[in-house]
């Protein structure tokens, strides 16, 4: 027998990516000296986000 509350709990993450907008253009990473060329955008939150390839995530929150 499944396990239904798999199915309702939390939204997943993919849920979330779906709303987002990939943008090209050079972000720094804030870890490492890596630049990343894309980033994406979250026009809910107004939350920038970009991952280096050493896999560091870096996060900005635009202020409106
Ligand atoms: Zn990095």
């Amino acid at each position: 027998m499944p396990n239904i509350s798999e199915f309702i709990g939390p939204k997943p993450d993919e849920e979330n990516v779906k709303n987002l907008e990939q943008i090209i253009g050079l972000k720094p990473c804030s870890k490492c000296d890596i630049d990343v060329d894309e980033y994406f955008w979250d026009p809910v939150n107004y939350i920038m986000t970009w991952t280096c390839d050493n896999g560091h995530l870096t996060t900005v929150r635009i202020n409106t």
